[in-house]
């Protein structure tokens, strides 16, 4: 099926948003039931995140053999990783492999962006509308479009004066850059900064990092697969992502069930050089109490804090490095290929924009409270309006015309993370109220998109043209999502969980952290019991007491 820019709108099943991972996992499923499908993708191709994010050094940080499909056995027993953690260039590689082996390159219009999807309640259809001029009618609406896909860069005075290169490390040239021989800087040190930074001081004249907030990061222990091995490991993968699904983040990780503060000083330290020396996120499964007390908190942060200072061989320079005033692991943990051992280079120098803030881009430059910075180049690795910039750069429109701008004025509420009141048949993946962002976010895709079509299977064969979440549901899951975080030391970090890194973003912890297998169990509980907390009706009707019964949904997580 085609669907051509036009006045009439076309009329199919679903429209999906977006062609990353979750797009292309919807419309393999939506296909597979029969349904018609489209997906609109702002790129020229799929990939999504691994599509845009072309800088030198990116990587996933979650290891590839986790960070993968595991819907098709036949998928992943042919496809094998080369490395621990995939390159960028290797993800886009699968991804494109995945579009190729579904055939799903046909259902997706590339190129077009999705300008706004507006419910028209008496025949309880979404009227989606692009930037090329497609109009097209359809049941339900699937918003495949990224926890982390809107990027952002801050707004300093002069940035439109500044006469050198600048980019964006979420929107990298295709054709790459080439830093050879020029003045280079970096705004922000989060994942991708991390990430981008040892790489451009390799090829830098003179690399400047312009650091506001110094973030913890851990050596990646990176390393090739060793073919033979993977060969052998690919014979349990069944077994493995089992294991995963019912964990807390999504991946193979070993959380440890002892605490930090029953352990011996030295027996602690110990763990964390085991942990260390392994690599990666894992050293945030010590000890079980890392994320709930701050006592124990600190003796790990204390331990990595050893570690920058043993690694930066300038002892002012490894100071500023340290992360101070949040806890350890409350803002994203970066995982990292050599960035401490960064800083002992002559060509780098770190400047911290806390003590001397940037007052404004130059045509030169930069210039902070304390200096002039001349710069040929800038780079910013500022981030992103994560988990609700690119749904709310839409202009979505529910019952009454209610924009979803509106109703998440004081920050976003959904139900289960998947789906708003007042938005009949929208369904968001990975969206806030999830576990998203703190989980392997392609083992949630997953879970979501099966969940999410699964229900419109039940709909269809109760012949149900709406299904929308109760006010009240979703009101006490958003209380529990605030109750369990409230419950760690999450919420103390300033980060970008919180909306923190956006001026004016409203102060609303957006992840689920109760664990992917407690929350996969919520989910499937609420759909066992008939899609607790949902209204269902027919079009041009309200709520149809024939419909199959909605009991309270609270049971499920109270
Ligand atoms: C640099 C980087 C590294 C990461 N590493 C990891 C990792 O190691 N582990 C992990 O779990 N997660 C990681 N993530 C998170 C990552 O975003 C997810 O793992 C995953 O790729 C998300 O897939 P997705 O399909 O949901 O969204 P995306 O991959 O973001 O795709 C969404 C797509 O929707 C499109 N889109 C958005 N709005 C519109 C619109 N209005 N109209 C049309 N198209 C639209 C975008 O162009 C984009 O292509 C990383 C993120 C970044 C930025």
């Amino acid at each position: 099926m085609t669907v051509h820019p036009s006045d009439s709108p076309a009329d199919i099943d679903v429209v999906v948003v977006g062609a990353g991972f979750a797009g292309l996992y919807a419309l393999h499923r939506l296909r597979g039931m029969g349904l018609s499908a489209r997906a609109f993708e702002q790129a020229e191709d799929v990939g999504g995140t691994w599509y845009w994010n072309r800088y030198p050094g990116a990587r996933c940080d979650v290891e590839s053999i986790d960070y993968s499909f595991s819907f098709s056995e036949e998928l992943q027993q042919e496809w094998s990783w080369t490395e621990r953690y995939a390159t960028q260039p290797e993800i886009l590689r699968y991804l494109n492999h995945v579009a190729d082996r579904f055939d799903l390159r046909p259902a997706i219009t590339f190129g077009t962006r999705v300008v706004s999807a507006v419910y028209h309640e008496p025949s309880a259809q979404w009227l989606v509308e692009t930037d090329r001029g497609h109009r097209v009618t359809a049941r339900y609406c699937i918003m495949a479009v990224g926890c982390l896909s809107l990027g952002r860069i801050p707004d300093f005075p002069g940035l439109e004066s500044f006469r050198g290169q600048a980019y964006h490390t979420g929107t990298w040239p295709r054709q790459g850059v080439d830093f050879a021989g020029l003045r280079v800087g970096v705004i922000g040190t989060g994942s991708s900064g991390i990430q981008v930074i040892p790489q451009i001081a390799q090829q830098a004249a003179h690399l400047t990092v312009f650091q506001r907030t110094p973030h913890y990061t851990i050596p990646a222990q990176h390393h090739q697969l060793d073919p033979e091995w993977l060969a052998e490991f690919k014979h349990q993968y069944a077994d493995y992502r089992a294991r995963m699904r019912v964990s807390r983040g999504g991946v193979s990780r070993d959380y440890s069930e002892r605490r930090a503060l029953d352990t011996p000083p030295e027996q602690r330290r110990r763990v964390y050089q085991a942990r260390w020396n392994f690599g990666g996120a894992e050293i945030l499964g010590s000890f079980a109490d890392l994320l709930t007390d701050t006592e124990a908190n600190q003796t790990v942060a204390e331990f990595v804090a050893g570690k920058i200072r043993e690694i930066v061989r300038d002892p002012d320079v490894a100071g500023r490095l340290v992360p101070r005033g949040y806890p350890f692991g409350a803002k994203r943990l970066c995982v990292d290929t050599g960035y401490y051992d960064t800083y002992n280079r002559d060509n780098v120098t770190l400047v911290d924009v806390t003590a001397t803030p940037i007052e404004a881009i130059t045509p030169a430059g930069l210039r902070t409270t304390a200096a002039e910075h001349e710069l040929d180049a800038i780079v910013f690795a500022t981030g992103f309006d994560a988990m609700t910039g690119a749904l709310l750069a839409m202009d979505i429109r529910g019952r009454g015309g209610l924009p979803l701008r509106q109703a998440w004025e004081a920050g976003p509420r959904t139900y289960l993370g998947l789906s708003v009141a007042g938005f009949p048949n929208l369904f968001i993946v990975t969206g806030p109220g999830s576990p998203s962002v703190l989980s392997n976010v392609v083992l949630s895709i997953e879970q979501h998109v099966e969940w999410i079509t699964d229900f419109l299977g039940y709909l269809r064969k109760h012949d149900i043209d709406w299904a929308e979440p109760r006010t009240r549901a979703q009101d006490s899951w958003v209380a529990h999502v605030n109750d369990v975080a409230s419950q760690t030391l999450f919420p103390v970090g300033n980060s970008w969980y919180l909306g923190a890194n956006v001026p004016g973003k409203p102060r609303v912890f957006m992840p689920y952290i109760g664990g992917v297998g407690r929350y996969r169990a919520i989910c499937d509980q609420v759909a066992a019991a008939g899609y607790t907390g949902f209204d269902l009706g027919a079009a041009g009707q309200d709520t149809d007491p024939e419909l199959p019964a909605v009991a309270d949904a609270e049971a499920a997580w109270g």
